[in-house]
């Protein structure tokens, strides 16, 4: 966990990142790979010889692809369209297979990259699917290492758990850690505005977003198991342009280039800020390192692409004059 000083002086309490591009997989997803593998080895659904199969956005699949490797699995993913191409190099770097799929269509439609995985499970003999958003493997992960790790590494002072929500599995795992720790530990989801998640929460039911967005580990349109609406408290609504300059900001005013996710909790904060107190103990969750969007965030073409550079700065980044140039 590093504090973040800038943070912590603009909201004039502790504000900690858990930074998890230190795993070995540079990602949060190498704690969920390890666990639902070995699992799956241990229920006999793996054996020698046999392929493993994912729908990712990504890192789940590179640390799947890092395991499958040093294990010799085979290993297929489908992977969304707007994924990074440099997350879809470095998966292929470690002899995975990569199936594109078309990101703009509901989860049940035969060409998401769910139905995908889904459909080569049962073409190819001895391949499993993982499936992180339904296997409590993953949750599961997340309620052994990570929660223990928030709730030690702060000495049991954390009061707020910021993370962003997709497959659910980090927020919810850890979450439950942390409200059976101390139930006051209020525990905060991040999600976009193409998701259903924050809806779902608040209403019980939802309505498909007809927006979409451009940020990978944050937000679903389906609604995966591993989400345990429960323990989180409430969900925050951010935009793909404020999570953008809030990566940015984050690289220039402490040092850590952290991914695009890391960048929408961060701007999730800014919109908490008023329900901060001194003395409150705030860990947001950095998912991956900034390196996997240096064709997305970190580019200024990108940004002009995406028409993030019209309009008015956010405030904070007023204040602190910080220029999105290259
Ligand atoms: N950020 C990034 C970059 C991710 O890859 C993921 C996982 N897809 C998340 C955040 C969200 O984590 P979870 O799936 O545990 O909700």
């Amino acid at each position: 966990m590093v504090r973040l000083r800038k943070m912590s002086e603009l909201a004039q309490t502790h504000v900690y990142a858990k930074m998890e591009s230190f795993n070995p997989g540079q990602s949060v997803k190498d704690r969920i790979a390890y666990h639902m593998i070995n699992r799956a080895e241990m229920d006999g659904k793996l054996k020698p010889g046999s392929t493993i199969i994912e729908a990712t956005s990504g890192n789940t699949g590179f640390s799947i692809a890092m395991i499958s490797a040093m294990k010799g699995y085979r290993c297929i993913l489908t992977v969304k369209d707007k994924a990074s191409e440099d997350k879809i190099k470095m998966i292929k770097a470690l002899g995975a297979e990569v199936v594109r799929c078309p990101s703009s269509v509901a989860g049940d439609h035969p060409e998401s990259y769910y139905s995908k995985a889904i459909q080569l499970s049962r073409e190819i003999p001895n391949a499993y699917y993982l499936n992180q958003n339904y296997d409590k493997g993953n949750s599961e992960a997340h309620y052994l290492t990570t929660g223990p790790e928030l709730w030690e590494q702060s000495e049991g002072r954390i009061t707020h758990f910021v993370a962003s929500a997709s497959t659910g599995g980090t927020i919810s795992g850890a979450g439950k850690f942390l409200k059976e720790r101390n139930s006051n530990i209020k525990i905060l989801g991040v999600d976009s505005e193409a998701s259903i998640l924050k809806q779902y929460h608040e209403t019980g039911h939802y309505d498909m977003p007809d927006k979409s967005s451009s940020l990978e580990g944050v937000g679903k349109n389906i609604i995966p198991a591993n989400v345990n609406f429960d323990i989180i408290d409430e969900f925050i609504r951010v935009s793909d342009r404020d999570s953008s300059m809030a990566a940015r900001y984050l690289a220039r005013t402490e040092g850590i280039m952290a991914g695009y996710s890391s960048g929408a909790v961060l701007a999730a904060l800014w919109q908490l800020r008023s329900q901060i107190k001194p003395g409150d103990f705030l860990v947001v969750l950095f998912p991956d390192h900034g390196s996997r969007y240096l064709t997305k965030i970190y580019d200024p073409e990108w940004l002009r692409t995406m028409g993030f550079l019209n309009g008015s700065r956010p405030e904070e980044l007023k204040a602190k004059k910080v220029r999105v140039q290259g």
